[in-house]
């Protein structure tokens, strides 16, 4: 059975970590480690872990992360794996009726989870990169290589390689 690292970390430290792992120098000030509005990065035991070493761990998918806003609650929640099960499964299940490809009408019970940004593309195993496709548009995906995405909206949206939109039927 595996084992669950849980990180606690704010949203403005794991936007750092990131920065700091992609090499960008971040302008952003030294925050303290004490008061209301203090940054951490830990585990739940309060052992700290470096910004950047938590967000390597949490691309790599071997730990879960746990995003926590200015109030204390958390806002985010990152999966240590890599396929969509359980309460997660569940709650991108509730995400839509029928396959997200257009113009398809395969319900969503007979559709299958995966991720929007593939997980060999850094994307996250959590509701907000979840998707459902039946399993023909899911094969389709991978072969023609579309992209797709979630749009401001909610609309599930499928790009050509080029970069342009398939629009829906009319
Ligand atoms: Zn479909």
């Amino acid at each position: 059975m595996q084992t669950v690292l849980n990180i606690v970390i704010d949203a403005e430290s794991a936007v750092h970590g990131l920065e700091q792992l992609l090499g960008i120098s971040s302008m952003a000030p030294v925050r303290s480690p004490f008061g209301p509005d203090r940054a951490f990065c830990q585990t739940f035991d309060g052992d700290p872990i470096a910004l950047r070493d938590a967000v390597l761990a949490g691309l790599a998918g071997k730990i879960r992360i746990v995003v926590r806003g200015k109030d204390g609650l958390p806002v985010a929640m990152s999966s240590a794996q890599r396929l969509f099960t359980g309460a997660i499964r569940d709650a991108v299940l509730m995400t839509a009726t029928h396959c997200t490809s257009d113009g398809c009408i395969v319900p969503a019970t007979k559709c299958q989870t995966d991720h929007l940004v593939p997980a060999s593309q850094g994307g996250e195993t959590c509701v907000c990169n979840g998707g459902l496709a039946c399993g023909h548009h899911n094969r389709w995906r991978y072969l023609a290589k579309v992209k797709v995405r979630r749009l401001a909206d909610g609309i599930i949206a499928t790009f050509r390689p080029d970069g342009s939109r398939i629009a829906p039927p009319m």
